[in-house]
């Protein structure tokens, strides 16, 4: 693994107990950040994760934070208004769901919900990261997208159509804070083994194993050391862009 030092600094991730984003709360904590890691409902995966990183407890902050609703977001700002008085420096937006089907049979409600969690979920809280991060002139924000978004995959209008406008959302906001010493990049994994992707049937899944030049699905923490990169210091010069971790897909 690349050693960051991120000492000094605190790192929003959402999603943040399970799958990728806790691969990239780990990887914080281990290279000296604070962390806030937020969750929606998932109490067990919460409590396995506190548990599993008790070693760096004073420096780990768990919380359940809807990212859909803005009134929770704005009070997560607020709280750590308190407990980060220093500011956050960054901010993954990581979290996020899928309710695959054909348009034609997409209810509703399932095409709203994927919007509303994948979309402007990263909308709240990149609007107040962005404020609270024009105050310090330093902040590094990063968007957890997928190859989806430009390939459009059979069965995910609404999860393309998300993760395709939080490239256009990354892409707007990094022109506009650019002079403020805020970077918006997003990170694009492709297939990777985590809960959000165990129900896809077998041979789907060797469909898509077949299209990938390396062979094989990707893992939590190829993901996460990108994210790392793109929030490091050292990453100063790279705004606006999208950085694949797809095997060559
Ligand atoms: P998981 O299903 O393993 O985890 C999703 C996380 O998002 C959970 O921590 C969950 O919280 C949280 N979450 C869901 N809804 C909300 C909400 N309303 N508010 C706050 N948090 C919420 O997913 P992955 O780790 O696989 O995916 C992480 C990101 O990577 C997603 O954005 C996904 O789209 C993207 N991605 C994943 C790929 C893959 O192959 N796995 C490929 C490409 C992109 P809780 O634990 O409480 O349910």
């Amino acid at each position: 693994m690349i050693h960051y030092d991120f000492s000094g600094q605190a790192a929003i991730v959402t999603g943040g107990t399970r799958g990728i984003g806790r691969a990239i709360a780990e990887s914080f904590l281990a290279a000296g950040a604070r962390v806030i890691a937020t969750y929606v409902g998932n109490e067990t995966a919460a409590a396995a994760f506190r548990e599993a990183n008790r070693a760096h407890a004073e420096r780990l902050d768990v919380r359940k934070c809807d990212v859909t609703d803005y009134g929770q977001t704005e009070a997560l700002f607020k709280a750590l208004e308190q407990s980060c008085p220093a500011g956050i420096d960054i901010l993954v937006n990581n979290s996020g769901i899928r309710r695959d089907s054909i348009l034609g049979m997409m209810k509703p409600e399932d095409w709203r919900a994927v919007l509303d969690v994948n979309l402007n979920g990263t909308f709240n809280m990149t609007k107040l990261a962005v404020l609270a991060m024009m105050r310090k002139r330093y902040g590094r924000i990063v968007n957890i997208t997928s190859p989806c978004a430009h390939f459009g995959f059979p069965g995910q209008a609404n999860y393309a159509a998300s993760k395709a406008g939080q490239i256009g959302l990354t892409r707007s906001v990094s022109k506009e804070v650019a002079t403020r010493g805020i970077t918006v990049n997003c990170v694009s994994p492709g297939f990777i083994g985590t809960d959000l992707i165990k129900d896809l049937p077998d041979k789907l899944r060797q469909q898509y194993l077949d299209q990938i030049p390396l062979k094989r699905f990707g893992n939590v923490d190829e993901v996460a050391a990108c994210v790392l990169f793109l929030a490091s210091k050292e990453a100063a010069y790279v705004t606006g862009t999208v950085l694949e971790v797809t095997g060559g897909l």
